[in-house]
């Protein structure tokens, strides 16, 4: 994808794809694959939040896990370059792949099972630090000490255990815990989604608030178009392991182009309504990614829907009134989509 920006790019990922093996019988033969993520190219610029929306089961966590190599991708590249240095992170390994771990750091969407209830939250938010053998003992307690402030607690909790501490309290020292050692790229995995809606502005808030402080690049992967339309600068739409649409936020809200993000958009609920009675019902459940439809993926549950979708693979391409904006679909150009109102 080519894009006009002036701000470098963080993070380059090319043709990605992580395929897992379906196992059957005793000797656990392999008897298929089941394709998570099937060939996915995108950039983040530095200093940018890129939203990432789809259903469960779209592939998007599986994106998060392989920049941070929690998998092995089965091919494709991922790059992230910092001050001029390019890590190849699809191929380092032992120490090289230490350092640029060193960079991004990741938040999880259950503050409950995330951080270690044996643990005092100074020990949790001291530990990548030393992981990765920063600082002396003396800094690493001042360092916790100006993050739980930074995150709005208070420094003499620091011997206090997590089960000591509300919901959207414990993601507060998630995010304390994920900015100890500076990280450049912050994969945040659904971090809102388990606190009720009155806490998670104020979680979102403090992601944005932070982002400018210290200088974050956040992939924001969500199912929540609200949430994500809230901190992104740009979305990107998966479905069954492939991008579908990406385009800057308010773009993509006001006139998405693929029909997918039109029925994403259209399960917003409204301030004082609730859901629209105009919600688009997509027909189906999401297919089974190891035996994925041909053509067009979504083409099972398409409203729009026509012969050509059901044989030929539609490709990303840029919009010609926008080279910012990408869509897979064959009747882009043709269709008029609702938007978020
Ligand atoms: Fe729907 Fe066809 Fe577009 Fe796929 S290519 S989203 S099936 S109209």
């Amino acid at each position: 994808m080519n894009q006009p920006h002036s701000r470098p790019r963080l993070l380059q990922v090319r043709d990605l794809k992580k395929h897992f093996p379906v196992q059957k019988g005793t000797l656990r033969r392999v008897v298929g694959q089941v394709r998570a993520v099937d060939g996915v190219s995108f950039y983040i610029l530095e200093g940018e939040t890129l939203g990432l929306v789809g259903e469960s089961g779209s592939g998007k966590t599986t994106v998060g896990r392989c920049i941070n190599r929690l998998y092995r991708p089965t091919a494709g590249t991922i790059e992230m370059c910092i001050d001029g240095t390019v890590y190849d992170i699809t191929r380092a390994e032992k120490e090289e792949l230490k350092q640029a771990r060193r960079h991004i750091q990741m938040i999880f969407q259950d503050p409950y099972s995330s951080l270690n209830p044996r643990m005092t939250i100074g020990d949790i938010i001291q530990e990548p630090l030393v992981i990765h053998r920063i600082g002396t003992p003396e800094e690493r307690r001042h360092r916790a000490e100006e993050l739980l402030e930074k995150v709005g607690l208070d420094k003499d909790q620091m011997n206090r255990f997590p089960h000591q501490f509300s919901g959207g309290q414990r993601q507060r020292i998630g995010v304390a815990r994920a900015l100890s050692i500076a990280p450049r790229l912050v994969i945040c995995d659904e971090p809102v989604s388990a606190l009720d809606v009155s806490i998670q502005a104020q979680v979102l808030n403090l992601l944005a608030d932070l982002q400018d402080e210290f200088r974050l690049t956040l992939l924001f992967i969500s199912h929540d178009m609200s949430v994500v339309e809230y901190i992104s600068d740009r979305v990107m739409v998966m479905y069954l392991g492939k991008i579908v649409e990406v385009a800057p936020t308010d773009i993509i809200y006001q006139r998405p182009r693929h029909p997918y993000t039109e029925a994403l958009l259209s399960a917003i609920p409204k301030p004082g309504v609730g859901t629209s009675k105009d919600r688009i019902i997509l027909p189906g459940g999401i297919p089974d990614p190891a035996h994925p439809p041909p053509g067009c993926t979504f083409h099972t549950r398409c409203l729009y829907a026509q012969e050509i979708c059901r044989t030929k693979e539609p490709a990303l391409v840029a919009l010609p009134d926008n080279p910012d904006a990408f869509v897979a679909c064959h009747r882009y150009g043709e269709l008029t989509l609702r938007g978020f109102e």
